[in-house]
C-alpha cells in the first residue's frame, strides 16, 4: 500500500514547485514587457544592430537581407508575411517613413518574384496620431499591393486599438479585397468579431498583449479552449484561416479536425514566427500543409524581441545561448527581482498616497 503521508508530501512539493515556477514566469513576463516598452533601450538598440541573439528571430536589418531570408524559406515551400518592425511612432514624419519603407518592401517582393505578402501594424502608420491619417496611409499601401495582386494583413495590437483597427478594415474593404486581419482568442468579443469578418482571410492567434480581466480570458486553459473553438468555426464557415501558433497540441488538433471534416488544404495554412520551431515549420511544409512564416525585419527590433521573451521566457535559452551563460542568467534574475521590487514599491507608494 502507498504511504499516504509520503504521497501527500510529494503532492505538496509538486504543487509548491509549480507555484514557484508560475511566480518566476509571471515576474519574467512583466520584466520583459517592461523592457519592451523602454524607449531609451529601444533607441539604443537601433544604433547597435541585431545583438543578444536577435539575429536568430529577426530576418535582417534591411530589405535586401530580408529578401535573401525569404528566398531560403521559399526554397522549402514556405511562403512569408513580412513585418517592417517599428515601435513608438508619435509623429507624422515617422509614420510616413514607415509607409515608404513598406511600399519599398512591396516593390522588392514584386521585383524579386518571391512568395510573400505584408503584415503591418496600424500604430506604426499613425493610428495613435490621427485615424484618417492612418487610414490614408493604409489605403496607399493596400492599393499598391493590389496592383501586384498581393495580400495585406492588419496585425492586431492591444485592446484600445482593436475597434479602430476593425473600422479601418471595414473602410478598406469597401474598395479592396486584398486585406484581412487577426482575431485574438483571449478577448471575450473574439467570437463575435470573427463571425462579423468571416468572409475575410483571418489569422487566428491566442493574443500577445497583457489585457485586463474585464475584456480578456486570463488562464491558459480558457484561452486555449476559445482558440480551438474559433479555429474550428472559421475552418468550417470562413473564407481562409491562418492558424498562427507554435503550440504542437493545437496543431495536432487542427490536423485531426481538418481530416475528419474533409477540409481541403487550400482553405487554411499554419503560421509561425521566423526562427521559432524551425524544424516543425519545415516538417509541416514537407507534410504538404500550406505554411507561412512571419518574417520581421528592420533595426527597430528590441521591443519585438523582448515581447517574444515575455511570451515564453524559456526562449531566452533557445535564442540567446551564445550570449547568456549561467552568470548572466543569474544577473537577469536579479535585475528582474529588483525591477519587480521597484514596481511593487511604487504601487505601494501610490496606494499610500491615495489613502
Ligand atoms: C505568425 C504569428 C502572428 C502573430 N500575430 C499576432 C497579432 O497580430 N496580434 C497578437 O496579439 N498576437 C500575435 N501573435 C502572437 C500570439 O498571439 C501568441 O502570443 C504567440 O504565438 C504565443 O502563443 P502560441 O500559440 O504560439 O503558444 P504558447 O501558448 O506560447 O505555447 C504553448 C505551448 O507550445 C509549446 N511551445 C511554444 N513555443 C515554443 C517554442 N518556441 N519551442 C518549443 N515549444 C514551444 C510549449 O509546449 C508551450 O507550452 C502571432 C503569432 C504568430 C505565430
Amino acid at each position: 500500500m502507498p504511504n499516504i503521508t509520503t504521497s501527500m508530501k510529494e503532492h505538496d512539493i509538486i504543487k509548491l514547485k509549480h507555484h514557484k515556477e508560475y511566480v518566476i514566469m509571471a515576474v519574467l513576463k512583466d520584466f520583459f514587457i517592461g523592457l519592451s516598452e523602454n524607449q531609451m533601450l529601444n533607441t539604443a538598440a537601433k544604433k547597435y544592430g541585431l545583438k543578444l541573439g536577435a539575429q536568430r528571430v529577426v530576418a535582417g536589418t534591411n530589405i535586401s537581407e530580408t529578401i535573401e531570408s525569404i528566398k531560403k524559406l521559399n526554397a522549402h515551400g514556405i511562403s512569408c508575411t513580412v513585418d517592417n518592425l517599428g515601435e513608438f511612432v508619435y509623429n507624422r514624419e515617422e509614420a510616413l517613413e514607415a509607409k515608404e519603407q513598406i511600399l519599398q518592401v512591396i516593390e522588392a517582393i514584386h521585383n524579386h518574384q518571391v512568395d510573400a505578402h505584408i503584415s503591418l501594424k496600424p500604430s506604426q502608420l499613425g493610428l495613435d496620431i490621427d485615424y484618417d491619417f492612418c487610414l490614408n496611409n493604409l489605403k496607399e499601401i493596400v492599393m499598391k499591393a493590389k496592383s501586384y495582386d498581393m495580400f495585406i494583413n492588419i496585425d492586431m495590437e492591444d485592446y484600445k486599438r482593436l475597434q479602430p483597427s476593425f473600422d479601418i478594415l471595414t473602410e478598406l474593404s469597401k474598395e479592396f479585397d486584398n486585406v484581412g486581419t487577426v482575431i485574438q482568442a483571449y478577448f471575450f468579443r473574439a467570437e463575435e468579431d470573427m463571425k462579423k469578418f468571416k468572409d475575410f482571410r483571418l489569422r487566428i492567434v491566442k493574443g500577445a498583449y497583457k489585457e485586463p480581466p474585464e475584456v480578456a480570458y486570463q488562464s491558459k486553459e480558457d484561452i486555449d479552449k476559445n482558440f480551438i473553438k474559433l479555429i474550428e468555426w472559421h475552418l468550417l464557415h470562413g473564407k481562409f484561416t491562418s492558424i498562427a501558433t507554435h503550440d504542437h497540441n493545437i496543431i495536432n488538433h487542427v490536423k485531426r479536425f481538418v481530416q475528419e471534416n474533409n477540409i481541403p488544404n487550400d482553405k487554411f495554412e499554419f503560421q509561425m514566427l521566423y526562427g521559432f520551431r524551425t524544424d516543425m515549420q519545415l516538417q509541416l511544409a514537407r507534410e504538404g500543409y500550406n505554411f507561412c512564416t512571419y518574417v520581421p525585419f528592420g533595426n527597430d527590433w528590441f521591443g519585438y524581441f523582448m515581447r517574444r521573451l515575455a511570451e515564453r521566457p524559456q526562449n531566452m535559452n533557445l535564442v540567446v545561448k551564445q550570449v547568456f551563460n549561467k552568470r548572466t542568467n543569474t544577473m537577469i534574475g536579479l535585475a528582474a527581482g529588483a525591477f519587480m521590487l521597484g514596481r511593487w514599491t511604487k504601487k505601494g507608494k501610490k496606494k499610500r498616497k491615495r489613502k
